[in-house]
């Protein structure tokens, strides 16, 4: 079961705030919290509404959770450091040094300037809920946090897992007793709509898989994802990952055969972003060529396809 459209409760310790594209997650055990995602800005502001109306304090939330360190999944986090007080901002180490870096939130900024004007042409969010971009153009990390570690709250204790493939920094969080897990874009870009797979493993395709594997095997019962909602129930998770792998597989094995089939990395990145764009008009054409182009990067260096054969 796929749940969308939130704010919806999906446990009694877990809400679903956000839009449906950008969901941030609430985790509460006793009068404490954790926030996972760091949302587009815009998105983060309505988050905070929702929560006022559902009846979160917002000082019960202790620990903002970054997954990974992309655009749409920090931009909210200097909000919630004001309106929270006391919070610790929780990344990988590999996601605070991107996070410290100027240029990265300056070119972080004009990708979260787009998904706003996408947003309120769609009617998702309001002008009331536009935030001001960061100061200083850093987004500082209080703690940082890799494979082995955990975050608590209450008596629930996140096991903290690096699924690297989709970044470099990415993490995911498995509560075992209560059979959360949080991926984020760790296990592909699904679309319910259409039923359409976008693959993006943008730094390694190997790693990509292994850590698509690996959580699968957690047979966790709920799986909050970083796009589209949570899928519910052990079944549905482990079809989901199923079907995520094969994704995965056919898409990188059809690369492989356009490029042996002479077709240009050029031609192929263009056309497997005009894909995913027809699909989704979030951001430019551009930008999702681009980073199919870092798709098939991925696919040529792991069958070791180079030089002349790229061209
Ligand atoms: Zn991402």
């Amino acid at each position: 079961m796929l749940i969308h459209n939130p704010p919806v409760e999906i446990t009694g310790n877990l809400l679903m705030l956000g839009t449906d594209e950008y969901p941030l997650y609430l985790f509460k055990d006793g009068d404490e919290a954790i926030l996972f995602e760091g949302s587009v800005g815009v998105v983060g502001r309505l988050a905070a509404e929702q929560m006022a109306e559902s009846g979160v304090a917002l000082e019960s939330i202790k620990q903002l959770v970054v997954p990974h360190a992309h655009p749409d999944h920090v931009m909210a986090v200097p909000l919630f450091k004001e309106l929270c007080p006391g919070i610790t901002v929780v990344a990988s180490e590999a996601a605070a040094g991107v996070l410290a870096a100027e240029k990265a939130i300056s070119f972080f900024c004009k990708i979260d300037g787009a998904l706003t004007d996408f947003l309120l042409k769609n009617g998702e969010v309001g002008e009331k809920h536009r935030i001001d971009p960061p100061a200083d153009m850093v987004i500082p990390v209080d703690r940082t946090i890799g494979e082995g570690d955990t975050l608590t709250a209450g008596d629930s204790t996140f096991n903290v897992l690096a699924t690297p493939g989709h970044s470099h920094c990415s993490l995911s969080f498995h509560e075992e007793n209560k059979g959360i897990l949080i991926v984020s874009d760790a296990a592909s870009y699904y679309m319910p709509e259409g039923d359409y797979w976008w693959p993006n493993y943008f730094t390694s395709y190997p790693a990509y898989v292994d850590s698509i594997t690996r959580v699968a095997a957690l047979n966790a019962e709920v799986l909050c994802l970083g796009h589209h909602g949570v899928v519910k129930g052990t079944a549905s998770v482990k079809a989901y990952f199923g079907d995520a792998l094969a994704a995965t597989e056919a898409y990188h094995q059809r690369i492989v055969d356009e490029i042996k089939a002479g077709v240009s990395v050029r031609a192929l990145a263009e056309q497997l972003g005009k894909e995913v764009y027809q699909k989704t008009q979030l951001l430019p054409l551009d930008f999702f060529q681009k980073n199919c182009g870092l798709v098939i990067k991925q696919s040529l260096k792991h069958e070791g396809i180079t030089g002349e054969e790229q061209v």
